[in-house]
């Protein structure tokens, strides 16, 4: 299978100044050297808590953040040294999907003018751009009535259907969706996830999806990552990764899924504590500060991501033989 898109070291570090104290900077490391790829087609979910680094992650895969280091290559060309005209004309191939849909549509725009937006900054003649836009709606599960309206008149479920088809419409190849259903209720967020395992058939999509837990990700992804402080501690393909995830952290948020079967008795692990600063990250194993099994090499020495079975990625000194 072809890789469409592979990321290398990537680093996002943001200086801060320490309040008052005059002179005084922090740096932030919100991303501290990711590598991951993507498959052609295939959806990578991005699992971690507020504050890891996610979607940091998928904006600078966006190129709406300049990574401090690191490169992103897209069909094998690293885009981070790619001159802005060439640039230009991959921002097509990458669209994002937000986890509110209201926020990044316009709310002075009917959902005509919105979907046409793109085509008209890319020179379609008028008809033409009439017809995409009866058939974006429609792919969404939307219709031609309902072109007329503006964002507010529109539920949240509806409001995501539009987001989704304005970032459809330049066929894109890779879609960057930051907790696409999150601000959705339950279930309405099955609906949503369904119409994007469609779109990915019928478009060829491949999808980046970026969830702060792993029941959202399960019946999406084929591979997760699963991040922690800026670091990816755990990458498997679905079926490993939940059931026999090897990390103590990938471990602690499974344990807080409910099974649904509950004759299966499943013990909550309960984590000390709360997550570190990314201004000031623990030493050796980021994880160590909260670790239910923490030996004393975790808290000098950082585990590097290793393959301890075939295709299942871990970050722990555990599996270190
Ligand atoms: Fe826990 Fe040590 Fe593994 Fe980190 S390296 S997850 S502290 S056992
Ligand atoms: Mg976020």
């Amino acid at each position: 299978t072809d890789i469409l898109l592979e990321v290398k070291n990537l680093k996002k570090h943001f200086v801060q100044n320490k309040g008052f104290l005059k002179g005084k900077k922090s740096v932030v490391k919100a991303v501290d050297g990711v590598d991951f790829f993507i498959y052609k087609g295939e959806t990578l979910g991005i699992v971690g808590e507020s504050g890891c680094g996610k979607s940091t992650t998928g904006k600078m895969i966006m190129q709406l953040l300049e990574p401090t280091e690191g490169e992103v290559f897209f069909e094998g060309a690293n885009i981070v040294e790619m001159p802005p005209n060439d640039i230009r004309h991959l921002r097509k191939e990458f669209q994002m999907i937000f986890q509110d849909p209201y926020a990044s549509l316009n709310p002075g725009m009917k959902v005509r003018e919105i979907l046409r937006e793109p085509f008209i900054i890319h020179g379609y003649n008028k008809k033409d751009i009439d017809t995409k836009v009866t058939e974006l709606l429609k792919v969404v599960g939307l219709n031609i009535y309902h072109a007329d309206r503006y964002p507010h008149e529109f539920s949240g479920g509806q409001r995501q259907r539009i987001g989704i088809a304005r970032a459809l419409a330049l066929n894109p190849k890779l879609i960057v969706a930051d907790e696409p259903v999150s601000a959705l209720d339950v279930s309405i967020q099955s609906q949503i996830l369904n119409l994007m395992k469609d779109l990915q058939k019928s478009f060829n999509l491949t999808y980046l999806f970026i969830a702060h837990d792993l029941s959202v990700v399960e019946h999406i992804s084929d591979r997760i990552a699963v991040m922690y402080l800026g670091n990816i501690v755990e990458l498997a393909d679905k079926q490993s990764l939940y059931k026999e995830p090897l990390h103590p952290y990938t471990q602690a948020l499974l344990s807080a899924i409910p099974v649904p079967n509950p004759k299966v008795k499943k013990e909550r692990i309960i984590l000390k504590g709360d997550i570190p600063s990314p201004a000031d990250p623990p030493k050796g194993c980021v994880f160590h500060t909260r670790c239910p099994l923490v030996m004393e090499s975790c808290k000098t020495i950082k585990p590097q991501l290793k393959e301890v079975e075939s295709n299942h990625f871990v970050a722990c000194h555990l599996y270190n033989k």
